[in-house]
């Protein structure tokens, strides 16, 4: 996303009149958009990621840490021509706002691309730059950090400056408006959702339950009388035993890492799309970072079923619900027929028969199980690629769909619309949109299609299919700037995946960003078959929110041998091939360490017994984490918040049966087993034989060996925190709570805590505490990156 026009946008019950307008128009534009790029072929893999900062005021002398909410100014300096801008350019990196006022997006201004070596190693420094730049814009106690989520968010007093939980635009017992971006379009999506819904959302996350844990919140103010919604948590929205959390902040308020990548055309892009749909949860466990939330433990490791929850808009009716005492239904919906309809009669277990009830512009009101931020519901399918693996009861969620828009598309003459396609957008059109701004509501079709993504944009599954744009929608460039963001403005078919927490460390989150783009190159070159039903899928999500689920859960995943790979194809490419690639010819010098036959002589690195092989033992789920304190956590945990991956599982089997999906460890998925590739093997093949320059068959010079070197490291970081070797983010974050000499073992962190976890945070961030990094990365990564003179 750019800058924000301005604009004026509309409350819902205004902007609710124009909701099948923008439908319609929407799907118009999404029919000229086929038209014009059906056919497009041959783009390049061109490739960008998304990090999204926090803005934290750290205070030192009183031991304090809070988010910075009045520094929001930055945005506008690193785009001004006059301020930042010039230099940001230069550096190829590009700043977004975000929903908080304390957060910042970075994103490369000119993406990657991706059939070059030198960009994978590249990512890193540009993310640095981003750091660096938004750092000399800022005062110097104020860090840009990348937490996933902000332990005190939430508690009294976890702003600078200060500000009251009063605001109208979210109602939130919790969160003052003032986190909110000031552009009016942040505030207006606030109000939306709960307007729509008819009450406020609602958050219930287990709290982990310590020895001396109250299994209740009680940060919840009992006698505020401000607004009407301030009864909801005890009127049922608040669960004994859970953290309630009452906003939209709490979601769309934390920070994760996107990447985008563009496919050479629809074909490919569709089959990407489908191949990472059931990697998204395995990637979601690996990079799990938040386990902590409104300044409580909680029971699970990440982000996910919070920001579903946080912007879920549905109504009682749609979620299948009932309602709380004095509440509607149907929300803020207006409901054409059955006025007089006994909703006490109507309660959960009654209204079977929602298929005579209707919206005031025609839309019938349906059961809606997800919210609009969750997993994807429908693959695609790869029916026209050369894969051709698709089979229908892979999609065996049965969502609901938008029928006149279904019928639309299939109907539709230029025949772009197979059965799958219409059945994805028909889905994403359920949804109302939730800002419409009054100077944007007429549209030509032909040359906007601002409708299209206003509700493309807000369905946020794990992954997103983003056609081009239309060519008209994206003016040549202005004057002046040189042709540089041409890239960005004709975008083709892209696929974006969206479900990775972000690391606090620039090397952590560059090597989750060149992994994703360098597995689905992998993916796009062996082609190898990766569908399951779409409702294992989703027990997978829910697996990825348990405590350590990396090393303590099974996945379900295509059986390894149903991949259609051949194992021996893949023999040798694992991490002793850089090994083998760096060692010949003459010794290296690299940041002045040698490298005599490709090890390094001075560090662990040496130990390339240990490092050249990938974990063989396939069946972990047993392995400990070695060298940090192990959390007295239990194991299993519930997620149980409302229609967020929201299911309990119950007895399943490890074997499906009709034999082709398996459950496994993460460690079996990443590193293989032995007897199968797994994700490492075929990222490093891809290397191998796409990546090296064709000219020679090893390293000849330092600088060459540098990169590799790096690349391999990005990928024993994976390695090793999918073996548990060390730990994620989330494991070590709770740990430093566990382990404070002030934490009174009662789920709760303090203001002191939280300054000394963000204290700590900022050390990781700069590499600056020898042991800390030796700690968080572990010995040979950790060596490694405290010898590196890029740090
Ligand atoms: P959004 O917020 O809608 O996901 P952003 O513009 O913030 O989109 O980020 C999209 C990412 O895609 C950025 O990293 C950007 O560099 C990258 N990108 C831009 N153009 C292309 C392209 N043609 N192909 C692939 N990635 C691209
Ligand atoms: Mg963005
Ligand atoms: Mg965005
Ligand atoms: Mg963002
Ligand atoms: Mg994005
Ligand atoms: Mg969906």
């Amino acid at each position: 996303m750019g800058l924000l026009s301005l604009g004026t946008p509309l409350d819902w019950h205004e902007s609710k009149k124009y909701n099948e307008h923008v439908r319609d128009n929407g799907i118009t534009q999404l029919i000229n958009i086929f038209k014009q790029h059906h056919r497009r072929n041959h783009d390049e893999f061109l490739w960008g990621d998304e990090v999204e900062y926090m803005l934290v005021d750290l205070d030192d002398q009183h031991q304090t840490a809070k988010l910075a909410i009045d520094k929001d100014y930055i945005l506008h300096d690193l785009n001004d021509e006059a301020k930042a801008l010039p230099k940001a350019q230069a550096e190829n990196v590009s700043f977004h706002p975000e929903y908080g006022r304390y957060m910042l997006e970075g994103t490369p201004l000119r993406p990657y691309n991706g059939n070059k070596l030198d960009d994978y190693v590249y990512v890193e420094e540009n993310m640095a730059k981003r750091r660096q730049l938004s750092r000399e814009e800022l005062p110097n106690n104020i860090k840009p950090l990348t937490l996933t989520s902000y332990p005190r968010m939430g508690c009294p007093n976890f702003t600078s400056p200060p500000a009251k939980a009063i605001g109208p635009a979210s109602q939130s017992l919790f969160l003052p408006d003032e986190i909110i971006n000031r552009h009016a379009r942040f505030p207006t999506l606030t109000a939306n959702i709960r307007k729509r819904k008819g009450h406020k959302v609602a958050i219930n996350l287990p709290m982990y339950p310590d020895k001396n844990t109250k299994l209740l919140d009680d940060s919840i103010p009992t006698n505020r009388q401000l607004f009407k919604s301030d009864k909801e948590p005890f009127l049922g929205a608040s669960k004994p035993g859970y953290v309630y959390m009452d906003s939209m902040g709490f979601g769309m308020g934390s920070s994760c890492l996107q990447i985008t990548m563009q496919c050479s055309n629809i074909d490919e892009a569709r089959y990407l799309y489908d191949s990472l749909i059931p990697i998204a949860p395995i990637m979601l466990s690996l990079t799990g970072a938040a386990p902590i939330f409104k300044g409580y433990l909680v029971n699970q490791d990440v982000r996910w079923n919070v920001i579903c929850g946080a912007v879920d808009d549905r109504t009682f009716i749609e979620k299948q619900e009932e309602p709380y005492k004095e509440h509607h239904l149907f929300g803020g919906l207006d409901i054409d027929c059955c006025h007089d309809l006994d909703i006490n009669k109507h309660g959960v277990n009654e209204y079977g028969d929602l298929h005579n009830l209707y919206t005031k512009d025609g839309k019938p009101i349906q059961q809606v199980p997800k919210s609009r931020y969750d997993s994807v519901d429908n693959y695609l399918g790869d029916g026209n690629y050369d894969t051709n693996y698709f089979k229908t009861e892979f999609n065996d969620l049965n969502p609901p769909i938008n029928k006149k828009v279904y019928e639309r598309l299939v109907n539709e003459k230029s025949g772009q619309f197979d059965k799958q396609l219409a059945t994805h957008f028909a889905h994403l059109f359920i949804r109302d949109p939730l800002v419409i701004f009054s100077e944007r509501i007429d549209q030509d079709n032909n040359l906007s299609n601002d409708h299209f993504e206003n509700i493309q944009s807000t369905n946020w599954q794990t992954i997103r299919f983003k056609p081009p744009a239309l060519y008209e929608a994206t003016p040549e460039e202005e004057e002046g700037s040189g042709g540089a963001v041409d890239f960005t403005r004709r975008p083709g078919w892209r696929v974006e995946f969206r479900p990775m927490e972000i690391q606090i460390t620039d090397f952590e989150n560059a090597a989750f960003s060149t992994f994703t783009s360098l597995l689905s190159k992998a993916i796009l070159k062996f082609k190898p078959n990766f569908y399951i039903p779409l409702s294992k899928v989703e027990l997978n999500m829910k697996l990825a929110h348990h405590l350590d689920s990396t090393i303590n859960e099974k996945f379900w995943f295509k059986s390894l041998d149903s991949w259609g790979l051949n194992y021996h194809d893949f023999i040798g490419y694992d991490f002793s091939w850089f090994d083998r690639y760096l060692s010949e010819g003459n010794d290296l010098l690299v940041n002045g360490n040698v490298y005599l036959n490709g090890y390094n002589s001075s560090t662990s690195l040496a130990g390339a017994d240990e490092e050249g092989q990938l974990q063989s033992n396939g069946t972990s789920g047993t392995n400990g984490i070695n060298g940090i304190n192990g959390s007295a956590a239990p194991k299993k945990s519930s997620a149980p918040t409302r229609g967020c991956v929201g299911k309990t599982i119950e007895e399943i089997n490890d074997v499906d049966d009709n034999g082709l999906d398996q459950r496994y460890s993460v460690n079996e998925i990443i590193n293989g087993n032995g007897k199968f590739p797994g994700f490492i093997r075929l990222v490093i093949k891809l290397i191998a034989t796409e990546l090296v320059p064709k000219d020679s068959q090893h390293c000849q010079d330092s600088r060459c060996a540098s990169k590799f070197i790096r690349l391999k490291h990005y990928l024993m970081l994976i390695s090793k925190r999918s073996s548990g070797e060390i730990p994620t983010a989330a494991h070590w974050i709770r740990d430093q709570v566990l382990n404070d000499a002030n934490y009174q073992h009662d789920s709760k962190v303090s203001d002191l805590i939280n300054y000394k976890i963000i204290r700590q945070v900022v050390k990781l961030t700069d590499l600056e505490d020898k042991d800390l990094v030796l700690e968080f990365f572990g010995e040979t990564i950790g060596e490694y990156l405290l010898s590196d003179s890029r740090k």
